[in-house]
């Protein structure tokens, strides 16, 4: 087993705002070294840092909108989120919990601040990641995913050093309950100060960090809070060390080896498909939702 090293540590973009709910820095696919391609099957990271909202009595957030071709994944870690779409599907997720919809053949949907949370306000600290589907998926039926936090896999460290939480995959031994279409390995590392720990992964599967809160040494180099890390495929074993209390959201997945075309919210393989995916959303074929 070889170490696995850093190929590129990226600071957060300047933030966007995504609707009137979500402010967000974007990683994938915005900086050019974290194309669709280059971290398959993950083709988007949105990240909304840690920002305090006012209380409100309208939830804010972002209203109808449709998806194709993969799936949304919200991490939430502080905050609460309510989703609902076309097919009846829909939740709240709140501190600690995931979301993971899979929007495969078509959902509107929209994602708005839960109400009640709203009325109060406070810190708002999530991730949005879009993993593609292979193409002989693009087409299944929508679905949903609830993951609460209590129905993670955890991993204990020794000595109250911290867990890992873990998502989807495998973490030694421990297995996360998201069912996925390609192999995905996401985590959540809560590590307390000076906790070390070491991941592996295959060589060929692209992988990634970002340092949710705290700082951390990553192999021998320091990453800052709020950073984003891209891991080169030439070995298997890293390590990160928390120089302070830290949560780190670790991701690695088997490159999906097919063709992208993507616009908007529709990630496919062929134009083609994604005029197909604006016919059917003109025609109503995504469904109805108010
Ligand atoms: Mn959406």
């Amino acid at each position: 087993m070889k170490q696995k090293n850093i190929e590129l540590i990226l600071p957060p973009r300047e933030a966007h705002w995504v609707g009137d709910g979500f402010r967000v820095h974007n990683f994938i696919p915005a900086y050019k070294s974290l194309s669709m391609k280059r971290l398959s099957p993950f083709i988007l990271l949105d990240y909304n840092s840690k920002y305090n909202f006012p209380p409100s009595a309208t939830p804010r957030g972002v209203g109808v909108h449709p998806h194709r071709g993969f799936e949304t994944v919200t991490i939430a870690y502080k905050g609460k989120v309510e989703h609902h779409d076309s097919s009846g599907g829909g939740g709240i997720i709140a501190d600690g919990d995931v979301q993971w919809m899979t929007a495969a053949a078509g959902v509107l949907h929209k994602e708005f601040h839960e109400t009640e949370w709203s009325k109060k306000g406070g810190d708002f600290h999530m991730v949005q990641l879009w993993v593609n589907l292979p193409a002989k998926n693009k087409m299944n039926e929508a679905k949903y995913q609830a993951i609460t936090n209590e129905n993670m896999g955890k991993y204990y460290l020794l000595e109250n050093d911290g867990l890992v939480e873990i998502i989807a995959g495998e973490y030694l031994g421990v297995k996360g309950p998201a069912s996925t279409f390609t192999p995905i390995n996401l985590f959540n590392a809560k590590l307390n100060k000076n906790a070390k720990t070491e991941f592996s992964f295959p060589k060929d599967y692209n992988t990634a960090i970002l340092v949710i809160e705290g700082s951390i040494k990553l192999n021998s180099e320091l990453v800052a809070e709020n950073n984003f890390v891209l891991m080169a495929n030439d070995g298997e074993n890293f390590n990160i060390q928390a120089l302070e209390n830290a949560i780190v959201l670790i991701m690695s997945g088997k490159p999906i080896d097919e063709p992208i075309s993507a616009y908007g919210p529709f990630v496919m393989n062929t134009e083609e498909e994604i005029v197909k995916a604006f016919d059917d959303f003109n025609s109503g074929k995504f469904g109805h939702l108010e």
